[in-house]
């Protein structure tokens, strides 16, 4: 997968793809992000379903690294290898 996609008037722009970003319990927005560029060695995985886990949940320990994109027990396809 190329990370710049094509316009109709041949300009390239970043790939975007839509997140949800926590804020805080009350507070998750989705938002438009650049396409991750992975290195040698790592994947690129479109998700398809993402998991909440307990400590997702647990406000006074995701609240210090907000805001972030939540998500870490996911499944998904390869869509690069680097
Ligand atoms: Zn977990």
């Amino acid at each position: 997968m190329n990370s710049k996609l094509e316009t109709r008037n041949s300009k390239p722009r970043e790939a975007s793809m839509r997140v949800a970003v926590y804020y805080n319990n009350r507070d998750v927005r989705l938002e438009e992000t650049a396409v991750p560029r992975i290195g040698p060695g790592e994947l690129l995985i479109r998700t398809r379903a993402s998991g909440i886990c307990g400590s997702d949940l647990m406000e006074w320990y995701r609240i210090k690294k907000a805001p972030l994109v939540l998500g870490h027990e996911i499944t998904g396809e390869v869509a690069e290898a680097g």
